[in-house]
């Protein structure tokens, strides 16, 4: 064992301190190993390195600084017996090498290709940004450099849409598009050694004796009719791996020929190429998005503190098409209870949720409309009948009452959810309407009392900032938060197909405030959790003038 000096680590990145080296025999080769500590151990594992990282050949879990991946991060180290830590993490990282030697654990290679092939980055020269969605199928697709990058796509106008989507190029359309080929391979390959790229006859081999018979005659195909060879020519190339498939690209540089050079017989000089994957596929599930949501289209009328709140976890679900219906603008007082701050003051609440999901969340569609849904009905702007579902976030009885009596009244069947918020934080309120056994108007009795309310009735809320024109409703963006969660939830069991009926659901939060303004709560407000759930079809009014007309 020797101790080693802070320089003398392999690696900076990990910030060490203190360590040693020593030598271990595995498999009979002998070899160096580093433990490396960081101040804060025990509370941070021990970093362990091969002094060379292919003293044991090429294997998996070690890196190119010799950095050796032995667990991952849910490793729990009893801070008490850092002697323990010490001999169990040596244990896991002989294990791992030996493994590694004797190529039991060479699976992790295929289903790990990209992280080893992107510490291939000292070779990279270029970066290539992909939106094409890997098939079985060898194929011509097309590229062309934007913005400093390559992009691919199926076609040109794919590219266009991706450099514009991911903001790679003002004028996308002045660019040069060409030819490459796409080989996806039945076997997966091995990744390179990271200081020992392969050579262009081994990749040529590699593919050939790779792909499926069926691709390797329309490879031939397609190379007998490439011609006109650039200076540059691309592959992209696929592989299979448990969960999917693995996606990465060579570039030949400096050609001079008539033929692509997976036809010649001689060597070039290959690159390895490293791909930022874009697919829809791709980025969305990951960000736990379910792809069949995609298709269903939201109507989210008003976009306020509870709306600007849904607007983006609606997409987070991974709900593809959003139209924001809202007329107001966003004000000095809107700034701490909108998700959309100072960035966005004076700007109309749907354009400025629209062009801020669409900023952050790409593969959506959103329609804004600047215009009260009352109008926008009226005169055709939007037909409620297009929508999977409606939700109405604009906390207005009048609002809703519109909504609930037009499409009663025009027999439209689209389920719609109302939420709104209770003031000084009491509560907040979730209403669906999926069919025709009760309505919004069955909340309401005949002096226009809403019984599912948590304030006793006859009092008035609204405080007044600066005039009319400012009054609102006191409440928190943290009641916003809670009403949100509320009817994300309701949203995502309707959508599930969880519920059946019509729930009148509710969170019930502190009345303090609420009483020290003066305020008094209703019987429904003294209800503990499980009665509002239980009592959460009781609204239900079979007098009701609205729904109860059979
Ligand atoms: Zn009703």
């Amino acid at each position: 064992m020797k101790e080693l000096k802070k320089d003398e680590f392999p690696s900076k990145k990990w910030n060490l301190d203190y360590g040693f080296s020593g030598n271990v025999e595995i498999n009979g080769i002998k070899t160096t190993i580093i433990i490396a500590f960081n101040e804060h151990y025990p509370y941070k594992k021990p970093i362990f390195f091969l002094k060379d990282y292919d003293a044991l050949d090429f294997i998996p879990h070690v890196e190119n600084d010799g950095y050796i991946c032995y667990t991952d991060d849910n490793i729990i180290l009893n801070s008490q017996v850092p002697n323990e830590i010490l001999e169990q993490t040596t244990l896991l990282v002989l294990d791992t090498l030996k493994k590694g030697n004797n190529k039991v654990n060479i699976n992790d290679f295929f289903e790990e290709f990209e992280d080893y092939w992107n510490r291939n980055h000292a070779q990279f020269d270029t970066t290539l940004i992909s939106s094409f969605r890997p098939t079985e199928e060898v194929q011509l697709i097309r590229r062309a450099k934007i913005g400093g990058k390559i992009i691919i796509g199926l076609d040109d106008n794919a590219i266009v849409e991706t450099a514009i989507r991911f903001k790679t190029s003002r004028r996308p359309n002045k660019a040069l598009f060409r030819n490459c080929i796409y080989i996806p391979l039945e076997n997966p390959l091995l990744p390179p050694n990271y200081n020992d790229f392969w050579e262009s006859e081994e990749l040529k081999s590699k593919i050939f004796e790779n792909v499926s018979a069926e691709n390797r005659k329309k490879l031939s195909e397609i190379l007998d009719k490439y011609h006109k060879i650039k200076k540059e020519e691309l592959i992209v190339i696929s592989q299979p791996k448990s969960n999917g498939l693995v996606l990465y690209g060579v570039i030949y540089k400096g050609l001079n020929e008539d033929n692509h050079p997976l036809v010649m017989d001689a060597s070039f000089n290959i690159k390895p190429v490293d791909i930022i994957r874009l697919e829809k596929e791709i980025i969305q599930p990951r960000g736990g998005g379910d792809t069949t949501l995609n298709e269903k289209k939201i109507l989210l009328i008003g976009c306020g503190s509870v709306g600007s709140i849904l607007a983006p976890e609606l997409i987070k679900f991974g709900i593809g098409n959003i139209t924001i219906v809202d007329n107001d603008f966003i004000s000095t007082d809107n700034i701490y209870r909108h998700q959309l701050g100072l960035n966005f003051l004076s700007k109309n609440k749907a354009i400025a949720m629209s062009k801020f999901l669409e900023e952050n969340y790409p593969y959506t569609t959103i329609k804004p409309i600047d215009n009260s849904i009352e109008n926008s009905v009226t005169n055709s702007i939007i037909d409620l009948q297009d929508y999977d579902l409606i939700v109405s976030a604009t906390g207005s009885p009048n609002t809703n009452f519109y909504l609930n009596n037009y499409l009663f009244k025009n027999t439209i069947n689209t389920p719609i959810i109302y939420c709104w918020n209770e003031p000084y934080g009491i509560g907040g309120h979730s209403l669906l309407v999926q069919n025709r056994s009760s309505c919004y108007n069955c909340l309401y009795d005949e002096n226009l009392v809403n019984k599912g309310s948590f304030c006793l009735p006859g009092q008035h809320f609204s405080k007044k900032i600066a005039g009319c024109s400012s009054s609102f409703v006191p409440f928190s963006s943290l009641d916003s938060h809670k009403t949100a969660v509320l009817t994300l939830d309701l949203v995502k069991n309707f959508l599930n197909n969880n519920i059946h009926n019509n729930p009148y659901l509710s969170w019930k939060g502190d009345n303090q405030d609420f009483i020290n303004a003066g305020f008094m709560t209703s019987k429904r407000y003294d209800l503990s959790n499980n009665e509002l759930i239980k009592s959460r079809y009781e609204y239900i009014d079979n007098t009701c003038s609205i729904c109860s007309i059979k």
